[in-house]
């Protein structure tokens, strides 16, 4: 987007990433892609600290891995260091996460939100949410991957990660 040139500029100091920006959305901050991403492509990494219990911005990566920045920073850093926290939620989402990295699942446009389900990485989460996010699909009520029906789990096979597989419903086949 055109007008996205003036909040780079504020945030070149730190290490910004190549691939997205955090700006402002209706409701509150989201991340936005830099470029046009291909499906497939890496997006971030996500790094931070390791905690051992999920906060309201935290990421799971194992079953007692979560990964927060605890560290005091100012608000412009935050977001140029630690795009990832600001990741909103879709249920249907165009990013996922795999392993550490989060990847477009589909292409991605210039200017278009990221987004990724967090019901795929999060077993219970710290602070569930009503989601608004419009998709015919959308679960209305996101609390964690344990807390969907067999349905959803089977849904999200594909895109869950290894530490939640255990956690998949058999398959009736
Ligand atoms: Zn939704």
């Amino acid at each position: 987007m055109a007008h996205s040139t003036t909040s780079q500029d504020a945030s070149t100091r730190g290490i910004d990433c190549p691939n997205c920006l955090v700006q402002r959305t209706a409701t509150g901050e989201g991340v936005f892609a830099r470029r046009a991403l291909s499906a497939g492509e890496r997006i971030l990494d996500i790094e931070g600290e390791p905690v051992p219990a999920p906060t309201r911005h935290s990421i799971q990566l194992n079953l007692d891995l979560h990964v927060e920045c605890t560290t005091a920073i100012g608000a412009d850093e935050m977001r140029a260091r630690f795009p990832w926290r600001f990741l909103n939620h879709c249920c249907e989402p165009n990013a996922s996460v795999v392993g550490r990295t989060l990847v477009a699942r589909r292409a991605i446009a210039e200017g278009e939100e990221v987004t990724f389900d967090y019901t795929t990485t999060e077993a219970v989460m710290a602070e569930p949410f009503r989601c608004g996010c419009g998709a015919p699909r959308c679960l209305g009520e996101v609390r964690g991957f344990l807390a969907l029906t067999p349905e959803e789990q089977r849904a999200r096979a594909k895109f869950v990660a290894p530490h939640l597989k255990a956690f998949l419903p058999k398959s009736q086949a």
